[in-house]
C-alpha cells in the first residue's frame, strides 16, 4: 500500500524558524511511522518562492532571485537534515522540468472547463500576505497580521469560480468527515463554506516573477494557485502520467492552522475542476508559541530549531513538539520547560532505564541475557503498543509518545520491585535474575521500536545497545514489537546517552553548610534551602548568622514546616531557585535503625537511577523501619552528600515536623521513582 504526504512548502524570504520546524518534524514523524508500518511511503517538501515578497527579499540583497532562491533551497535542506527530516523529495515552485508544466496543464484544464473567467479586481491588497483584503478584515485601515496599510489595486485579473463548488464541498465533507482534521478546523471550514463562496483571482498582472497564464502570457498565475499544484507537480502531473498515477491522490496534506481553508477550499475545487483524484485527508496543525506569544521576528522572539539540535542532537526536540503538544491544538516552547522535559523523559526515565538495564546485565551475567517467558510487563508491552497504533493511526502522535513512555516507566517500576541486584546476591536466584533483566531489556526494545519514529536515531543507538544493529528501514511494526520470549542478547553498556542538563550550579546549600548537630540534619521538613546565589552565598559566608545552625531558634512558618533559613535569605525565591532544589519520587526498598541513633533511620531508597541510593532520615522517633518498606516518598536528590555516623547520606527526606511532635513523611504514590516533584 501507497502513503503519499506532504507538508506546505515555505516561503525563503527568511530561515526557518521553530514553527516551520515543528510541522515538519510532525510530518516526519507520520513519514517514519507509516514506513515502519509497510507502507510503501513518499514524504514531500519543498520552497514556494514565487512570492513578491522571495522577489523584493533578492532585490533588497542585490541578488537574482533565482540565485536567491538556491542559496535559500540549501539554507532550508540543511536545516531539515540536521533535525532528521526524512522527506523522499524535495519540490521547489521554480522547477522549470516538473512545476511549470504541472501548474500550466492544471490551468489550462481549469479555464477549458469553463472555471476561469476574465475579470477586473478592484480592492485592498496588502503584499505581506500577498492577498486581497476585504474592507472588514482590515483594522483602521491596515492589515491585522502585519499592521501596514494594504494598496489600493485595480488590475486585469483571471479569476476561479469557487462559488460553483460551495455545494461539491460541503456535500465532500458530509460524506468523508476524516477529509479535515482536527475536529476544530473542520468546523471552522463548515462555517466558511456554508457561508458562500467567492470566486478567487488566480493571476496577477503586470508581473514577471512567477508562471505565465498559458491564455494569457502577460499575466503570472497568482503564488497562492501555484502554490498548491506542487503536490501534483511532484509526482508526475504533466510530465510523468505514470508517476502520477503511482503516486496521486495524496492521502494527506499537513499545513498550518492559518492555511487550512486554501487547502480544504480551493485545492479540492481546483481538483474537481481539473477532474482529478481529491487528496484524502487535510490535517491542520496548530501553533508553537514561544512563552505563549507568536514567534515573530518584530518581538525578535524567534526560536532556531538549531539551537536545541546543536546542544542536543535533533531528538530531545523532536520528542518534546511531539509528547508536549497534542497534535492539532497550539503548544508552547520554553526552553526551561525543554530542559525540564529532556531531564524527566530522557535523562531520568529513558536513558536511565537503558543504563541501569546495561551495567546490571553486564555486572551480574557479563552482558549476557535469556529472554524468558514474559510476565506483567510483556501484558504493559501489548497494552502500550495497541495505544500507540490507535494513536498513530490517528495523527495523535502525543498519544503515542505517551504509549511509549508508560512502558518505558513500567519497566523502571518493575526493576524497583524485582530488585535484580538482591537477586545477585543469591546463586539460587540466577534464573529470576535472568528473568527480571530480559524482560526489562524486552521491554525496552519494544518502547525503542514505538520511539523510532520520534527519536530515530537514539532509538537505533538504544537498539544496537541491545544487540540490535538492524537499519530502521528494514525494521516492521507488527515482528518488531511483538514480545520476545526466547534468543540471546548481547547488551552494550555503552554510558549516558542524555546526561542531565544541570541549572546553572548555585553556591552549595545553606543545610550543607551549617554546623547542625550530626543526627538531625537529613531529617524533616524541608530546609529547601534558597539556593538563589548571592543570599545562600552570603549565607554561607554568614558572618552575620548566628541562627545558620540554631535550627529551632529559626522562624517558625504558619503550619507545620520548620525552614532553617539564614536571616538574609530573601523573603522569597523565584520560581528559578525552587528549580533548583530536585525534589523526587523515591521508594523505599530497604529500612534499619542506625546503631547508637534514637533519632536516625537508614533507608535505601530507589530513585529512577541505576543504583539505590542510601539516605539516613531522622524519622526513627516516628517511623518502625518496616512501616517506611515499600512507601514512595519525596527526597531532594543534589543535596551535596554528607558523612553521618561513619555513614554516607545521599539526599534528605521530606516530611512535615511539627515543633515537638512526630514527622509525617511526605507520601508520592503512586508516583513512579525518579518522577520529578514540583
Ligand atoms: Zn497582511
Amino acid at each position: 500500500m501507497k502513503y503519499f504526504l506532504t507538508t506546505a512548502i515555505d516561503y525563503v524570504n527568511s530561515r526557518p524558524h521553530l514553527g516551520t520546524a515543528y510541522e515538519k518534524i510532525t510530518a516526519d514523524i507520520i513519514a517514519r511511522y507509516r514506513r515502519l508500518a509497510g507502507y510503501d511511503t513518499h514524504f514531500l517538501m519543498g520552497n514556494d518562492e514565487h512570492s513578491q515578497n522571495v522577489f523584493k527579499r533578492a532585490q533588497e540583497q542585490g541578488k537574482d532571485p533565482l540565485a536567491y532562491c538556491d542559496e535559500m533551497e540549501r539554507v532550508f535542506r540543511d536545516v531539515w537534515t540536521r533535525l532528521d527530516v526524512s522527506y523522499d523529495d524535495f519540490i521547489r515552485t521554480t522547477d522549470r522540468k516538473r512545476h511549470f508544466p504541472a501548474t500550466q496543464k492544471m490551468a489550462q484544464a481549469c479555464y477549458d472547463n469553463g472555471d476561469i473567467y476574465e475579470g477586473s479586481y478592484e480592492g485592498w491588497y496588502c503584499e505581506g500576505c500577498e492577498a486581497f483584503k476585504p474592507e472588514k478584515d482590515l483594522i483602521e485601515g491596515k492589515c491585522p497580521i502585519h499592521n501596514t496599510t494594504p494598496q489600493w489595486i485595480k488590475e486585469k485579473n483571471w479569476f476561479f469560480r469557487l462559488s460553483k463548488y460551495q455545494q461539491p464541498l460541503l456535500k465532500l465533507y458530509a460524506e468523508q468527515p476524516s477529509f479535515i482534521e482536527p475536529e476544530v478546523r473542520r468546523n471552522e471550514i463548515l462555517r466558511l463554506v456554508e457561508g458562500g463562496l467567492e470566486d478567487v483571482s488566480m493571476s496577477r498582472a503586470g508581473q514577471s516573477w512567477g508562471i505565465p497564464v498559458p491564455f494569457d502570457p502577460e499575466s503570472v498565475v497568482y503564488v497562492w494557485f501555484d502554490a498548491l499544484i506542487n503536490y501534483a507537480a511532484a509526482v508526475g502531473y504533466g510530465w510523468d502520467d505514470e508517476l502520477f498515477a503511482k503516486w496521486w491522490p495524496a492521502n494527506l496534506h499537513i499545513v498550518g492552522k492559518d492555511i487550512t481553508r486554501f487547502h480544504c477550499v480551493i485545492w479540492p475545487a481546483m481538483l474537481m475542476s481539473a477532474r482529478l483524484p481529491l487528496q484524502g485527508q487535510v490535517f491542520g496543525h496548530g501553533w508553537v508559541y514561544f512563552k505563549g506569544e507568536r514567534m515573530s521576528k518584530s518581538l525578535g522572539n524567534i526560536v532556531d530549531p538549531l539551537d536545541a539540535a546543536n546542544r542536543f542532537g535533533p531528538d530531545p526536540l523532536r520528542l518534546y513538539l511531539a509528547k508536549e503538544i497534542p497534535y492539532g491544538g497550539d503548544g508552547d516552547f520554553t526552553w526551561e520547560r525543554f530542559e525540564e522535559k529532556y531531564n524527566a523523559d530522557l535523562a531520568n526515565n529513558l536513558g536511565n532505564l537503558v543504563n541501569r538495564v546495561a551495567s546490571m546485565t553486564e555486572r551480574y551475567q557479563q552482558g549476557r541475557i535469556r529472554a524468558g517467558g514474559g510476565g506483567s510487563l510483556a501484558a504493559i508491552a501489548s497494552q502500550a503498543v495497541a495505544a500507540y497504533r490507535t494513536a498513530m493511526d490517528g495523527h495523535a502522535l502525543h498519544d503515542g509518545a505517551a504509549a511509549a513512555f508508560r512502558l518505558i516507566s513500567a519497566a523502571n517500576n518493575f526493576i524497583a520491585e524485582t530488585q535484580p541486584w538482591s537477586l545477585a546476591k543469591d546463586p539460587a536466584k540466577a534464573e529470576q535474575l535472568n528473568g527480571a533483566l530480559a524482560d526489562t531489556a524486552e521491554a525496552v526494545r519494544i518502547a525503542a521500536t514505538l520511539l523510532a519514529p520520534i527519536m530515530p536515531s537514539s532509538a537505533t543507538e538504544i537498539l544496537r545497545r541491545l544487540g540490535d544493529d538492524r537499519p530502521l528501514k528494514d525494521r516492521r511494526f507488527d515482528a518488531d514489537t511483538t514480545w520476545r520470549s526466547s534468543g540471546e542478547k548481547q547488551i552494550l553498556n555503552a554510558g549516558a546517552l542524555w546526561p542531565r542538563i544541570e541549572a546553572e550550579k548555585g553556591v552549595s546549600t545553606v543545610s550543607a553548610e551549617s554546623p547542625k548537630p550530626a543526627e538531625q540534619p537529613a531529617t524533616q521538613a524541608g530546609p529547601a534551602p534558597a539556593p538563589g546565589a548571592p543570599a545562600a552565598g552570603a549565607a554561607a559566608a554568614a558572618p552575620v548568622a548566628p541562627a545558620a545552625g540554631a535550627a529551632p531558634a529559626a522562624p517558625v512558618a504558619p503550619g507545620a514546616p520548620v525552614a532553617p533559613v539564614a536571616p538574609v535569605a530573601p523573603a522569597t525565591i523565584t520560581i528559578d531557585d525552587f528549580m533548583k532544589v530536585e525534589l523526587k519520587a523515591a521508594k523505599v526498598l530497604e529500612a534499619e535503625r542506625m546503631p547508637k541513633s534514637q533519632k536516625l533511620l537508614k533507608l535505601k531508597v530507589d530513585a529512577g537511577e541505576a543504583e539505590p541510593r542510601t539516605i539516613l532520615a531522622g524519622i526513627a522517633e516516628s517511623y518502625e523501619p518496616e512501616a517506611m518498606v515499600g512507601k514512595t516518598i519525596v527526597i531532594v536528590a543534589n543535596l551535596a552528600p554528607r558523612k553521618m555516623m561513619g555513614i554516607e547520606s545521599n539526599g534528605m527526606v521530606l516530611a512535615a515536623s511539627p515543633d515537638g511532635g512526630k514527622a509525617i513523611v511526605l507520601n508520592a504514590e503512586p508516583a513512579t521513582p525518579g518522577t520529578r516533584v514540583r
